[in-house]
């Protein structure tokens, strides 16, 4: 059985996320999702809520989980009997960062091959980055986020970053 990991900070997710996720899933018989609990990047969204979202954004694909964990990615995929690590590549820098990743990860755990899928072109310059600026000046994201997910970040928005 293949079993697959996608990891990752998703904050929050996006519809990008959920494009690489569904493709992913019809490559493997089950898809971890991995969210990292200590990110460097400082989350908006607790690690909790960040489980929460994706939680209910695949709540149609049979053979998706998810779940959070620390420390490194390859200890992460041998506790779960994960062999392929998907990642999404959009134009740019993507590359070279997991190229870099890569061959770090290829140092510890010789077993785990990685497999990066293209960003379909609609969602090619969308990243949580810019969701969250966009958010915080009120931009419409209807298109880019699960409403699920665009209401949490209205909700947040406004208790983190009141306007008077
Ligand atoms: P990380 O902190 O690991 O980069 P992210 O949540 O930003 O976590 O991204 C997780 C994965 O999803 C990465 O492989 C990233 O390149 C990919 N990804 C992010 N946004 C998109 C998108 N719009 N289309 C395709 N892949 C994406």
């Amino acid at each position: 059985m293949l079993i697959g990991v996608y990891p990752g900070t998703f904050d929050p997710i996006t519809k990008g996320h959920l494009d690489i996720i569904e493709r992913a899933s019809a490559l493997c018989q089950e898809l971890i999702i991995g969210v990292y609990e200590n990110s460097s990047k400082r989350p908006l969204f607790p690690v909790k809520q960040r489980v929460e979202l994706i939680e209910k954004a695949i709540a149609g694909f049979p053979n998706v989980r998810v779940e959070s964990f620390q420390g490194l990615v390859v200890n992460f995929m041998h506790a779960a009997g994960a062999r392929v690590m998907f990642r999404g590549l959009r134009a740019g820098s993507d590359f070279e960062r997991e190229f870099g990743m890569t061959l770090l990860n290829k140092k510890l755990a010789p077993d785990v091959e990685l497999v990066c899928l293209m960003a379909s072109s609609q969602y090619q310059f969308l990243s949580s980055t810019l969701i969250k600026e966009f958010a915080l000046l009120g931009g419409n994201l209807e298109d880019l986020v699960p409403a699920h997910v665009a209401v949490a970040l209205k909700d947040k928005v406004s208790t983190d970053f009141p306007r008077d």
